[in-house]
């Protein structure tokens, strides 16, 4: 079957969209994460080309406030790009186990593996659903990490009305595709602490300096 002619004109990842001139432009929806902010109701968001990338941010601002620590704590079911991340962070990955018949972080498994080399614990919403938080947040809290929500596949989810990840540190979202609402990829950062958000900005920067086109 002939393809029409602008099928032949598209360059993947559009999603099957016609590819225009000026997507290739930086700058795009001028407001994107105002938008994304407040349809999330959070006071705002820093947009990144992935969730991992968020993350990657994250943890790299973190470990600079912290250099002693270098153990990030993720479910031992997750997905493999966070321990991506963490990889390429220099950071060491430890798994939590879950509760039996859960997603859940096993509490005590979590407070045997929470220690001085703890930089962040992860509490993950998988699959739909909202994982315990509050458990992870106090066991992070005790020894000094902090508490990253992974919510890539939670971006638009509420717990009591608020955003997940509101009453956390810091949270991520996915934008890719099969993640639910999607650009086919991209990533959100939220971060709570007015410091921490301008040096994740910062970081952004630095990690991926804006690049001429041509
Ligand atoms: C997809 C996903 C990520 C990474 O998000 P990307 O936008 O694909 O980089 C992180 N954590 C979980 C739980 C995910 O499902």
């Amino acid at each position: 079957m002939r393809r029409p002619p602008e099928a032949r004109r598209v360059a993947p990842p559009t999603a099957g969209l016609p590819l225009r001139a000026a997507d290739l432009l930086p700058g795009g929806d001028a407001d994107l994460e105002g938008a994304l902010a407040r349809y999330l109701g959070l006071d705002a968001v820093q947009l990144e080309c992935s969730g991992t990338a968020a993350l990657v941010i994250a943890l790299s601002v973190l470990h600079e406030r912290a250099p002693q620590r270098d153990t990030v704590i993720v479910p031992a079911y997750t997905c493999p790009l966070v321990a991506l991340a963490v990889a390429r962070c220099g950071l060491r990955l430890a798994l939590c186990d879950l509760l039996p018949d859960s997603l859940d972080l096993d509490p005590q498994a979590l407070a045997a593996l929470c220690d001085a080399r703890t930089l962040a614990v992860l509490p993950t919403h998988l699959g739909g659903r909202l994982a315990a938080v509050a458990p992870a947040r106090a066991l992070a809290r005790a020894c000094g990490a902090w508490l990253i929500e992974d919510a890539a596949q939670a971006l638009g989810a509420r717990r009591d009305g608020r955003c997940v990840g509101a009453d956390s540190d810091m949270a991520f979202f996915s934008l890719a595709v099969g993640k639910g609402l999607t650009l086919f990829e991209g990533g959100v950062l939220w971060v709570r602490d007015p410091a921490l958000r301008a040096a994740c900005r910062a970081m952004a920067a630095r990690l991926a300096p804006p690049r001429p086109l041509l």
